[in-house]
């Protein structure tokens, strides 16, 4: 059976899920209060309407009980997104995904029951911050506190010289676990992979490690 999405609070972030759900082809239930943004997104998702989410009642009538993952972008009615989560826990919902707008907010979204709790805003800034920092740099995926994948633009230091002749894994403890060359992916690259300038490595390891690695090799 074709899996079920729900995303309660069309706002811009809210909004461009359930546009991108829906043009991927999948079920999506859309919810807000304001009238004129369900009336935007009547022609886009497969349900558009006009409720509450703070009403537990008028979630059980909108049948979210048989939605299999339900995505919270309510924006700053922090306490509306909280009671949000907090009744679509109790409904069962199997998958609970909530956009938080702070660190506090955050942190109680996880203890309230959220399975998934996003910061855009705060990833976002990360991710052009590093962007910033070095022009070879060009994406940065946070895994945990001290561990991301990286993308990085092979210069001349690299360009000629294999994996192997690199020692990247023994020398700075990170893995390149793809190479973007042109338009081909090299998934798992063999230890004797030439690299070429130009070359985009998808590195993975802690951030102190990756952080080495940037400074002696990028
Ligand atoms: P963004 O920062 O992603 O643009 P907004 O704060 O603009 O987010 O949008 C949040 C949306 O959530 C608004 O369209 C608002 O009407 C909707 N919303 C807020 N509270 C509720 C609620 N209790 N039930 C349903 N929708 C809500």
């Amino acid at each position: 059976m074709k899996k079920e999405y729900a995303v309660i609070g069309l706002g811009r972030f809210g909004g461009s899920i359930c546009k991108e759900l829906s043009k991927e082809g999948l079920e999506v239930l859309a919810i807000d209060l304001d009238e004129d943004k369900v009336n935007e997104y009547k022609e886009i998702a497969s349900h558009a309407v006009i409720a509450d989410s703070t009403d537990e009642t008028v979630l059980r009538e909108l049948g979210i009980r048989n939605i299999d993952h339900v995505i919270v972008a309510i924006g700053d009615n922090i306490q509306a997104s909280l009671l949000t989560t907090v009744i679509l826990e109790e409904l069962g919902i199997k998958k609970i995904t909530v956009k938080a707008q702070n660190d506090y907010h955050e942190k109680i979204l996880s203890k309230i029951g959220a399975d998934h709790v996003i910061h855009p805003e705060r990833d976002m800034g990360k991710r052009i911050a590093h962007n910033i920092m070095s022009n070879n740099i060009l994406d940065y995926i946070e895994l945990s506190d001290d561990h991301s994948v990286v993308e990085v633009k092979a210069g001349n230091k690299m360009s000629g010289r294999s994996l192997v002749d690199l020692d990247i894994r023994a020398q700075y403890g990170c893995n390149v676990v793809a190479i973007k060359r042109d338009k081909d992916v090299i998934v798992s690259p063999m230890a004797t992979e030439m690299i070429q300038e130009g070359d985009i490595l998808i590195v993975i390891g802690a951030d102190k490690d990756i952080s080495r690695f940037e400074k002696n090799l990028v």
